[in-house]
């Protein structure tokens, strides 16, 4: 990296780890520093769905272009990812408007995880198209509804702060302790790798490593 407006190729980290951050920063460095994944239902479900998106291909619907699973990246951020579908609303001077749409497999969620990375899939196709893209939209799998989202100047922010965070967590290579929250840690794939209760039921990281050793 030369400076934080400039991150190179090689700096470039997926979109989808701000959602892993989001959710829990050590969740997101057992996935993005431990490499370490293990899919669950939900997961699984979710990948399929990316999946059947992207295989859809291109196609034109009056004056609206439809691209799948384009390929995107922006060295301002540092992210690079694919995104689902990116429709091309063309305008009365021939330009075309971006808007990007992210399909998600459940329901929209309290955190704003998903406008995030709606947002950072938006910065993306900015930079590389040198565009302003006013409003997204995400998809939802329950209800089978599309909502729109404003790319507003406080999501704007937000995502790019989230983006910093992402990379100061990955470029300190340490994995935080596990904070068990019932909720949070019984929905997470790598709940049986991370054992955020025996972790609880330790106190301390000593005694933590010393169980897991003797196991
Ligand atoms: S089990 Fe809980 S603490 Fe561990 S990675 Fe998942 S959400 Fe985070």
């Amino acid at each position: 990296m030369s400076d934080n407006k400039n991150w190179t190729e090689e700096d470039l980290l997926p979109i989808s780890a701000l959602q892993h951050l989001i959710f829990c920063e050590r969740q997101c460095a057992l996935i993005h520093i431990e490499q370490l994944w293990d899919e669950n239902r939900f997961t699984a479900e979710g990948r399929v769905m990316h999946e059947r998106v992207h295989e859809l291909g291109a196609e034109q619907r009056g004056r609206v272009r439809v691209a799948r699973g384009l390929r995107i990246r922006s060295l301002e951020l540092g992210l690079i990812g694919q995104a689902d579908i990116v429709e091309f609303h063309r305008q009365d001077d021939g330009s075309e408007v971006p808007y990007p749409i992210e399909y998600k497999r459940g329901r929209a969620k309290p955190s704003d995880c998903d406008k995030i990375q709606l947002c950072a899939q938006a910065l993306c196709l900015e930079e590389m198209l040198s565009t302003h893209i006013p409003e997204g939209a995400l998809f939802y799998g329950k209800p089978h509804r599309r909502l729109m989202v404003p790319l507003d100047n406080a999501l704007r922010a937000s995502t790019a702060e989230t983006a910093q965070r992402l990379h100061a967590l990955i470029r300190s290579g340490i994995t935080p302790t596990p904070e068990y929250e019932r909720r949070k840690c019984e929905a997470c794939s790598l709940y049986d790798l991370c054992r955020p209760r025996a972790f609880l039921e330790g106190g301390n990281v000593a005694q933590y490593l010393e169980r897991m050793l003797s196991e």
